[in-house]
């Protein structure tokens, strides 16, 4: 993989290649943007590229030489994304462990890292004794490459005081130090680290994309554009859908019992649960939306009492009622007009 390889946003990867052809990376990024669209990935190609080991000989661009007539034509910024990309080789000692999770340059903070340094449950946030020890290891000098990397995904899981810890090594990075912050909820950052940070703004993947990176993992064309439909631009969203899909296929039908027995299958986690429950009201809600589209006006007051509820019982999993309620209330709802959560991923896109 590599950095041109990453598909749906281009202006993103063009920017990128042009910081890395000018050498003027700057020490502190936000890779902002719905989930499960390619945000951590390109932060890890982009770590990739900076830590690898053989780089084409290149001339550093200095600011004349990119912006004034004296080194020839004016080259405006637009036409930065012009130049040639740089890349990562992809087999030298830096390159293979990133893929290994190895690197000892690069380093990725996330909930799972923090369970393993701190010894203990893997929790919802990153806490400041986490970030502490991010600030410890960009002070030490690098092992293998050039650059130090610190990719903190999913950011916005710092907590405030772990976020104000950040503070200092954002604002004066020890050299060589690159921080990369992938974030979904930019709004849950305070003003000073974003502030702090060079944002760009990733958005949902193009259907046409999401449907070829689909079909790399060996879906089918038909549940490719299927899921695609459903997923609104996010990868992540369209493999939750596929695990439920898969799930539901061994299903009991959905009488009275069925959607009982459905709820009760839900994840003990109240985390988890209430994802799926998501999950769950979005697969009904497009199909009844869809339903809705295609049906004469005669026939639509159903699918919008319909779609109403769903998006009553879609605010409550924010609330403190139980899932299994919710989940149980809107299939019985849903099944009283036909609509059943696993016919929705096959028959998606035939509306
Ligand atoms: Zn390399």
């Amino acid at each position: 993989m590599a950095l041109s390889k990453i598909i749906g946003h281009d202006k993103i990867i063009a920017r990128l290649n042009a910081l890395l052809t000018s050498e003027r990376v700057p020490p502190a990024l936000l890779f902002a943007g719905p989930e499960g669209v390619g945000k951590f990935l390109a932060a890890k190609e982009f770590a990739r590229t900076l830590t690898c080991l053989h780089k084409p000989p290149e001339e550093p661009a200095s600011e004349e030489n990119l912006f004034s007539s004296l080194s020839g034509p004016v080259l405006q910024p637009s036409t930065l994304s012009l130049q040639p990309s740089i890349e990562a080789c992809g087999r030298c000692a830096s390159c293979m462990q990133i893929d290994s999770g190895a690197h000892p340059d690069v380093r990725i903070i996330d909930t799972v890292f923090q369970a393993a340094l701190l010894q203990e449950e893997e929790s919802r946030n990153l806490k400041v004794d986490t970030i502490r020890e991010l600030c410890r290891y960009a002070n030490q000098t690098s092992i293998l490459s050039a650059r130090k990397v610190f990719i903190i995904r999913d950011a916005e899981a710092m907590v405030p005081q772990a976020q104000n810890a950040l503070l200092k090594t954002l604002e004066e990075p020890p050299p060589g130090t690159v921080l990369i912050l992938t974030v979904s909820r930019k709004n849950a950052l305070l003003s000073t680290i974003m502030s702090r940070c060079y944002t760009l703004d990733f958005t949902a993947l193009p259907r046409t994309a999401l449907e070829r990176l689909l079909e790399a993992q060996g879906i089918t064309l038909d549940e490719a554009a299927a899921l695609s439909l459903l997923s609104q631009g996010s990868l992540k969203k369209a493999a939750d859908l596929l695990k439920l899909s898969d799930r539901l296929k061994g299903a009991p039908p959905l009488d009275g019992m069925g959607a009982f027995k459905m709820s009760a299958s839900l994840p003990k986690d109240t985390h988890r649960a209430r994802h799926e429950v998501g999950i769950l009201l979005d697969l009904l809600l497009a199909e009844a939306r869809n339903r809705w589209a295609a049906s004469p006006t005669d026939s639509k007051k159903p699918l919008s009492a319909l779609v109403t509820k769903l998006l009553a019982l879609r605010r409550m999993t924010a609330q403190n009622v139980s899932y299994a309620l919710i989940l149980e209330t809107a299939l019985l709802e849903s099944e009283k007009l036909g609509i059943l959560p696993k016919n929705i991923i096959k028959t998606g896109d035939s509306q």
